[in-house]
Formats: C-alpha cells, structure tokens, sequence
C-alpha cells in the first residue's frame, strides 16, 4: 500500500498490512479533520518507508495532554500520519484518506462514539466503544503480537 500528500512532495509505502484501524469520533479529530470523523490505519513505524520528501512534524495538543505527533508534508502541509504518546513512536496511525487506495483499510473500530454527530451511523456489524477500549478485546492475537513487539522495540 502507498500514499501520499496533496502535492504529492511526500510518498510513501507500507511494508505490512495496517495492524487495526480507528474510526474516531472524538471531538479532537473532529476539529483537526474539520469533518465527522477521523480514520486512522495502526502500523508499526518500522514499516512506514518514505518513497520520497520527508515529513515536518508538528507536535498538536492531544486529548491525553500528552500531545500528538503529526507528520506533514512540509509544502502542502497535508497531514500523513501521526504518533501518540499513548502508543509511543514505535506504532504510526496513518491517515487512511492519504493512501492511493483508502478503501483497502475499512474500519475495525469506532472509538469515542459517545462524541459522534448525531447523523452518522454505526454499522451494527463492527464494534463501538464510547471512548478508548483495551487492544486485547479487540483485535486479532496475530495484530496484538505485531504491536507488543513494536513497543518492546521502541519503548
Ligand atoms: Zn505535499
Ligand atoms: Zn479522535
């Protein structure tokens, strides 16, 4: 899978297929995205290579108050991916609308459901949580080994 920015500066690939996918309601990617929802594709950063440009990262405040870690494309300034403190470095929450083919990374989850707008509605065959959940409820065993070992990687 690859992706890229507006302009197009910044490419990337991904080596593996994304570990889960968020679909966030929360009122922070509400207001970053300036739309309903934010979609984001969990993946170890190892397996995020840079075809070509590089990213700017801009620290945005967070709901944790931790702060967010955004790459952008440093010309168009299209947001590609993120890490949050919650998750450390070592795990990347691509922005699923940047990749050459957004349709490849479908939901897992909707998270911060409590927050959705009042028009958006949840599919009855995919999990909702009203704000975070417990990874080891949800996703499959061979996703949670992938990431327990991007974090023992990269602390
Ligand atoms: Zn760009
Ligand atoms: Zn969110």
């Amino acid at each position: 899978m690859e992706g890229r920015c507006t302009c197009g500066g910044v490419r990337y690939r991904l080596g593996a297929k994304p570990l889960f996918t968020h679909c966030c309601h929360c009122t922070w990617c509400q207001r970053e995205t300036g739309s309903a929802f934010a979609l984001n594709a969990l993946i170890e950063t190892s397996k995020v290579t840079l075809l070509s440009g590089a990213t700017e990262t801009v620290t945005t405040p967070s709901a944790s108050g931790k702060g967010q870690e955004i790459h952008r494309c440093p010309d168009c300034r299209v947001a590609l991916w993120s890490h949050y403190a919650g998750m450390g470095k070592g795990i990347a929450f691509i922005r699923v609308g940047s990749l050459e083919e957004p349709a490849g990374c479908p939901p897992d989850i909707h998270i911060f459901a409590e927050s959705k707008l009042p028009w958006v509605q949840l599919p009855p065959d995919l999990p909702a949580v009203p704000e975070f959940y417990r990874l080891r409820d949800h996703w499959p065993e061979a996703a949670y080994v992938r990431f327990k070992a991007a974090r023992a990687a990269t602390g």
